[in-house]
């Protein structure tokens, strides 16, 4: 196991010499520690990756697609033991953590294909005095925070189109999940990357490494995935060097089932948007909005299919919901139910947590939920569907976008015109029609309003982690 930072290509302990211990969500026991990066370490950090990155700038495109092709083949190569090491720090069931590896890695094979196609353009200025070209730069040295929902996946949706463009980064994981970014780290070295080019620092002082890191006169660009509370502190900090900042930020997706829905087919979506990944992603299902005349139907499928779930070890058989992260998770995710049924809702199946070792709760569907409930303005974050019956369309979009956040959004309708008109009048940058899961390293992902700044993946995402550049030309 990969157990120490990375820094130019050297592995070696922190400055301090302290250490971060991980546990097992679903025991809560030590899995191990790994070394802990002060400030002078994230300098450090950005220093190798500012030397490594003038020569990986200046390689050919086709050598930086070989390398990262061959880093999709690596994680490929590796994926039964990356899926081990998700399950294992973060829990999630191993079906789950095998998606991820694969949806990670993709990232790599991805952006292997688009880093020879980082097209620019040539025009004549409208006056026909001159040419207009333009082209895009690297960026130069990106600092990367990631959080520990997508363990691996956060990591490589920014390093495959980063470095594609002929960026290096220095990466800060977070102290939840460490030890599969850096085995990822390991494996990109092993499959070509040059020293310096990937830097990986874990820590405990997440404010005073991430406020050396920006600080530094090589640091270009800031980019972050996480909380909307923190991603707010991380652009007041890089405002001050007014570094370019991506955020891919939190999630409150209302999940929208219409009267001529096949109720079969939203229930399985509400399933896959809800429960994948222990429930515990952003685009989360957050509040169902359900018509009515199916609300009774929708309600009660749903809640005999989230007490069909088995909840445990992401490594047993079967187990398809595991741990929270922490006990601070299962107390947030009970007093938003506890709100909630305090408020009139009624517990259709589910309702609390489950005795430990780990951090279980028990998958819940609240029906008769109030439109502006607490739990309706929260990200829950954990396996707790709060249903909302509606008559009105036009009131029930108000209510889908009252809300700061616009991450993704689901709507399932057989009357597909219905769905996209609905769609397009959803607030949010992912829209799901009859589907209860959408990511994909070839289409653009991200949020309108507080959910983020800036797309990953697809063709545009390269292009964040460049700087445009305009030549007028006369010849
Ligand atoms: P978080 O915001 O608490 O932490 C994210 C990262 O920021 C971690 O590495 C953490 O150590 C670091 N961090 C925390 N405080 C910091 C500070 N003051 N300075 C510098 N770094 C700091 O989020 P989390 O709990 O790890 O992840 C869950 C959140 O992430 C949810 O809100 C979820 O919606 C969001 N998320 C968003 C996306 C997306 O693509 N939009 C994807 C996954 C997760």
């Amino acid at each position: 196991m990969a157990e120490q930072l990375l820094i130019g290509g050297t592995w070696r302990d922190g400055a301090e010499g302290n250490r971060i211990d991980v546990f097992d969500p679903a025991t809560d026991e030590l899995i191990t520690s790994v070394a802990a990066g002060t400030p002078a370490d994230a300098v450090a950090a950005v220093d190798a990756a500012a030397v490594a990155q003038k020569k990986w700038a200046a390689t050919a495109p086709r050598q930086r697609s070989e390398v990262l092709r061959a880093c999709w083949q690596k994680m490929m190569d590796h994926s039964d033991e990356l899926a081990d090491l998700i399950v294992r720090e973060h829990g999630k069931p191993l079906a789950d953590a095998k998606g991820e590896i694969a949806y990670a890695a993709e990232f790599f094979r991805w952006n292997s294909e688009e880093a020879v196609r980082i097209h620019g353009s040539i025009g004549t200025a409208p006056s026909g005095a001159h040419k207009i070209i333009v082209h895009h730069h690297p960026i130069g040295v990106v600092v990367v925070v990631t959080p520990w929902n997508f363990p691996a996946a956060m990591i490589t949706r920014k390093a495959a189109p980063a470095l594609a463009a002929g960026n290096s980064i220095v990466v800060k994981p977070p102290r939840e999940t460490p030890l599969t970014a850096l085995r990822i780290a390991e494996l990109m070295g092993e499959a070509g990357l040059p020293d310096g080019v990937v830097n990986v620092v874990p820590t405990t002082s997440s404010g005073a490494w991430f406020d050396a890191a920006v600080e530094h006169p090589a640091t270009r660009m800031v980019s972050f995935t996480g909380s909307t509370e923190v991603g707010r502190i991380l652009l007041r900090r890089s405002a001050d060097r007014v570094l370019k900042t991506v955020m891919e930020l939190g999630g409150n997706a209302p999940f929208i089932v219409f009267e001529d829905a096949d109720i079969d087919a939203a229930v399985e979506g509400a399933m896959v948007a809800k429960m994948r990944h222990s429930a515990e992603t952003c685009t989360a299902a957050n509040r169902f909005f359900a018509h009515e005349a199916v609300v009774e139907e929708f309600t009660q499928k749903f809640a005999a299919a989230m007490a069909a779930v088995k909840v445990g070890n992401g490594f047993d058989a079967g187990v398809t919901c595991g741990p929270m992260i922490s006990a601070k998770a299962i107390d947030d995710i009970a007093s938003l139910v506890d709100r909630a049924v305090s408020a009139g809702a009624s517990v259709a199946t589910g309702g609390g947590s489950m005795e430990g070792p780990g951090h279980f709760f028990v998958p819940t569907v609240l029906g008769g939920v109030a439109a502006n409930s607490p739990i309706t303005r929260h990200e829950i974050f954990g396996p707790v569907a709060p249903v909302i019956s509606f008559t009105d369309t036009d009131s029930m979009i108000a209510q889908a976008n009252n809300t700061e956040m616009g991450l993704a959004a689901y709507v399932y309708t057989t009357d597909i015109g219905q769905g996209l008109a609905v769609g397009e009048r959803l607030e949010s940058g992912l829209v799901g029609l009859n589907r209860g899961a959408m990511s994909d390293p070839a289409a653009p992902f991200g949020g309108m309003k507080q959910s983020g700044l800036g797309r990953e993946g697809a063709s545009e995402g390269i292009y964040e982690f460049c700087e445009t550049q305009y030549i007028a030309a006369s010849w």
